[in-house]
């Protein structure tokens, strides 16, 4: 099995963690033969869906059905929004305490997918 990634973040996803997947495929429609393009996989940590849903909406018609699908996810149940948490809680546990300067993560800052 590959490996999944976060999109955003480039997250490495084991199995069993979790995370938002978004199924895509492409299939013509009244046009025959009927042609269908394999499925692909996207997939986003709990951090990276969170933070998308709490975002402004991305731009382009592609980018904004994914980010209603998220959101629609991430608003309905807190269980990803804790998963989230659980997950930074156990990052900033391993952060040496410096001090002051803990949001100094590199954390990609454009909150866009790009398909
Ligand atoms: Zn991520």
């Amino acid at each position: 099995m590959e490996n999944m990634r976060c999109l955003r973040c480039n997250r490495e996803l084991e199995a069993g963690h979790k995370s938002v997947a978004l199924y895509m495929f492409a299939q013509t429609v009244g046009v025959k033969p009927r042609q269908k393009s394999t499925a692909h996989r996207i997939s986003f940590c709990p951090q990276c869906s969170v933070s998308l849903a709490m975002g402004p909406p991305p731009e382009g018609a592609l980018n904004m059905a994914a980010w209603d699908m998220i959101r629609d996810l991430v608003g309905s149940d807190p269980a990803l929004n804790q998963a989230a948490w659980e997950n930074l809680s156990g990052i900033l546990g391993l952060l040496p305490a410096t001090g002051t300067d803990g949001a100094a993560r590199s954390a990609p800052t454009g909150g866009y997918f790009e398909f």
